[in-house]
């Protein structure tokens, strides 16, 4: 018989405790007590942070917004009616992150990220947070480049700069997303990455402007991030964080980025649905009371970098909707004083013909004229006090009839200068052609065509610059200055111009 030493046995305890290793998993498991209307209310998730990421029992994932005394309330990001009372929801540790990359461009995507254009997986290296800090002072640089949106009102009396948020506000059907996708198609050479955020818009709205971008071949340098109408205030309310996160991870490689967001009216109704629904108090035309702090968070992540971090930069352009021009409602004045400067679209200017119906009298930049490029800067001071003598001055006309030569002139002047500022859709201007067609009206150079042939005149003008005004484009393209050359090149170019025009409409 074989004794069994006791030592033996003890040692061998020993060992086994020793090597005893056992790694404790524990989650944080609990169970959902309500749910209705794209938000549930969920028990036992104690550890749960502020901005987690949770998952249900069927993997629909889900954000935590609200954290009270015996439950937690959840944003559903996805398909609420599989989750009802009774199901589990497990804590990931983890704060809300999208994957990021290059492979969304040219791709139309939803508010989390996925595909939605039948064109296959999107393969990324990287994830970002939903909402990261914004770039302190520190890493921000002064705002110097222009971003050209090939809209000549805006170009040279609203310019904008690489860094800057310019809110577009006007009524509805004034032509805000017509600007909006002008610019996009205007950076087709510049070299400017495009984010086209539709927030609460019709499926059908954002399916057009894919086709009208893929078609101008600027799909390619965009991506689309749709939350239409059908889709639920949570992913609405997420969707311009996670465009912005997409066009930060952009801006860090060094490159400049340009987002829509659009609009942000719709953003302020969803978030106020979601807000209500957690019942949290209602302030001012029942928005909650941090809406401000919902757009002023996402517009402060656009910015400029200072050279050791890349250069790279974010321009927003959010769009808000107004009621009956009302810009002293509650979402159009706080976005007004987020941003740095807006374009008001009118809509009696809109219905009489004027478009884009940009009301020049009350639009700003704050910032984009330190970004200006020489060469318009120098002709658009002109255009400006032009314009606005013409507008006081066709007022006051409206009251008298006998009007005498020099006013009458004044304001065939101001007509010439209104007409040249027209533009169809999906057409912007390059910068060297809008100089000529400003030259040109500011110099006296269109006041013998009658007003009713100034838009074909400039197509004349835009026509012989492509072909005969290589010397010209190229001077101005070298130095973005009206240099003298450059300016007797384009006096040159404009009597040519009109000659032939002279000869061609008789
Ligand atoms: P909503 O309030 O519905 O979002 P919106 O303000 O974004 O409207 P758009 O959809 O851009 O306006 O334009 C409204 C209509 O005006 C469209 O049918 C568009 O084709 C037309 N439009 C916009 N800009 C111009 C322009 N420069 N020239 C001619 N038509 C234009
Ligand atoms: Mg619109």
């Amino acid at each position: 018989m074989i004794g069994i030493q006791p030592d033996e046995i003890s040692s061998l305890i020993r060992e086994q405790i020793n090597n005893y290793d056992q790694t404790v998993c524990t989650s944080h498991i609990g169970t959902v007590v309500q749910s209705a209307d794209g938000m549930a209310r969920a028990y036992g998730l104690d550890q749960v942070m502020m901005g987690e990421l949770v998952e249900f029992e069927d993997r629909t994932l889900g954000i935590v917004l609200n954290l009270e005394v015996n439950n937690v309330g959840i944003m559903i990001l996805g398909n609420s009616r599989t989750i009802i009372e009774g199901t589990s929801v497990k804590a990931t540790g983890k704060i809300a992150h999208i994957p990021v990359g290059k492979n969304y461009l040219g791709r139309i995507i939803d508010a989390l990220g996925n595909p939605v254009d039948g064109k296959g997986d999107i393969y990324t290296e990287d994830t970002s947070l939903i909402e990261p800090p914004a770039p302190g002072i520190i890493s921000r640089a002064p705002i110097t480049e222009p971003i050209h949106t090939g809209i000549i009102t805006i170009d040279s009396m609203i310019p904008i700069g690489r860094g800057q948020r310019e809110l577009i506000i006007g009524d509805r059907q004034t032509g805000k997303t017509s600007l909006a996708i002008d610019t996009i198609l205007n950076q087709k050479d510049e070299g400017v990455i495009c984010i086209y955020i539709a927030i609460g818009q019709k499926a059908s709205s954002v399916r057009s402007i894919a086709h009208i971008l893929q078609e101008k071949g600027a799909l390619e340098y965009t991506t689309i991030l749709s939350a239409s109408s059908e889709e639920s205030a949570a992913l609405q309310y997420i969707a311009p964080y996670t465009g912005t996160a997409i066009g930060e991870y952009f801006m860090h490689q060094g490159q400049s980025v340009l987002i829509i967001y659009d609009d942000l009216s719709k953003h302020a109704t969803a978030y106020r649905q979601l807000s209500l629904i957690l019942r949290r108090p209602p302030g001012r035309e029942a928005y909650p009371g941090d809406v401000f702090y919902a757009h002023s968070k996402l517009l402060e992540r656009s910015a400029k970098l200072n050279p050791k971090l890349g250069g790279g930069s974010i321009t927003a352009i959010p769009i808000i909707e107004t009621q009956a021009s009302d810009v002293s409602a509650y979402i159009p004045t706080n976005v007004i004083s987020i941003t740095d400067g807006q374009i008001f679209l009118s809509g009696d200017l809109f219905n009489s013909g004027v478009r884009p119906a940009i009301n020049i009298g009350i639009s700003v930049s704050r910032v984009g004229s330190s970004a200006q490029t020489k060469a318009i800067k120098k002709i658009s001071g002109k255009l400006k006090l032009e314009l606005s003598q013409f507008y006081e001055l066709e007022t006051f006309s409206q009251f008298t009839s006998d009007l005498d030569r020099s006013t009458k002139n004044q304001l065939a002047r101001g007509q010439r200068l209104r007409e040249i500022l027209k533009q169809p859709q999906y057409s912007p201007i390059p910068v060297h052609e809008q100089v000529a067609i400003i030259y040109a009206a500011t110099n006296n150079f269109l006041d013998d065509i009658p007003i009713k042939n100034i838009k074909q005149f400039i197509e004349y003008l835009k026509t012989t610059i492509k072909n005969r005004g290589t010397k010209y484009t190229k001077l101005i393209m070298k130095s973005k200055d009206l240099e003298e050359k450059t300016e007797q090149a384009l006096k040159e170019l404009i009597i040519e111009a009109k000659e032939s025009f002279a000869t061609h409409s008789t």
